[in-house]
Parts: C-alpha cells; structure tokens; sequence
C-alpha cells in the first residue's frame, strides 16, 4: 500500500502486482539519473571537473560519465572557471543552443562570484548571463564537491513539475527561471 511520503505505491492483493506512481516522480527520475553534462571548461576548475570522470571519483555511478562537447546533446552546463565579459556571449549562446529542460552548476569560486577577479575583465558570477541551478563553493572544488553538488541539482531536478511543464507549461517554468 501507498505509504506517506514516498513516491511510489504497492499493492500486492490487486493480480499482478500493480505498482503505481505519480507522472512526475517517473520523469524526474529519468531526468535526474541521466544527466548529460556540458564541460564549460574555463580555467583550472576544469581540472578538477576532469578528474571527477576518472576511476577514483567515477561520476559514472550517477549516469553523468557521458559529457558532450556539443549543446545539442547535453542537459547540464557545468561552469568551471572564471567567466570573462570577453567569453560570456558565448557561454549564453551555448545555454541558448541547449534543448529544454536544462540545467546549469557554478563550479567554483569564480564560476559563482568571479572569485578573487575583482577585475574589468572577469565578470562576478555566471549567473549574470544564464540561469544557476546549483553552486558550488571551493578554489578549485574537489572532484567529491562536484558529485555532492550533482547530487544537489539531482533532488532539485526530483522537486520539478515535469508533466505541467510537458503539457504546456514551459513558457510558466522560463518565468520562474528568468
Ligand atoms: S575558482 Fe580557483 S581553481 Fe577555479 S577557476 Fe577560479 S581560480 Fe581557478
């Protein structure tokens, strides 16, 4: 039987044991077990986000081994490194070029704030030209720091409303984001 506070319901006395469950708790775990992340490498953080592909970290146990070079094929903009004014339009129009839905993660002290760049040239966190989902402390962020902050956006990405958004509701959920 259907327990409070979980997702899912059991109900082995109906033939064939049916489980049931809400169209949104499906989808946003689907979404949030298959994210595609797009390396926007800037700087050194880009280091640490490459070492979180290798054996000792293996972000693959979390469906996100499969980084995509390409906006086409990805889901999730992780932002390592320091966002110049010079490299942010295109940071934006990669974002642009990315299918709904769509995610993205500040790695590190400059992805978030512009970190010690208090300079013309550095722009004080990307959030100035695309929407952050998740941000993630540290000067660079540990491999472990970018899986716990995937994991972060994974349960936000389980908070969603998937099938509102997939039944006409993108131009409400773009409001929100804006
Ligand atoms: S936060 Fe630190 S490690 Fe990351 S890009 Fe900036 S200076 Fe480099």
């Amino acid at each position: 039987m259907k327990q409070n506070g979980t997702e899912l319901g059991y109900n082995s006395k109906v033939e064939g044991d049916v489980v049931v469950t809400k169209a949104d708790a499906v989808i946003n775990w689907v979404r949030s077990h298959s994210v595609w992340p797009m390396p926007m490498g800037l700087a050194c953080c880009a280091i640490e986000l490459m070492g979180a592909s290798a054996s000792r970290f293996d972000i693959a146990r979390f469906g996100m081994e499969v980084m995509r070079f390409s906006p086409r094929q990805s889901d999730c903009m992780i932002v390592a490194g320091t966002v110049t004014y010079k490299m942010a339009p295109a940071v934006r129009r990669i974002y642009d070029q990315m299918a709904e839905p769509k995610w993205v993660v500040a790695m590190g002290a400059c992805a978030s704030t512009g970190g010690m760049y208090r300079s013309y040239a550095t722009m004080q966190g990307v959030d100035h030209v695309v929407p952050v989902d998740v941000y993630i402390s540290g000067c660079p962020p540990r491999p472990e720091a970018l899986l716990d902050g995937m994991m972060r956006l994974q349960e936000k990405i389980r908070t969603e409303h998937s099938s509102r958004e997939l039944l006409g509701g993108r131009e409400e959920q773009m409001k929100l984001r804006a």
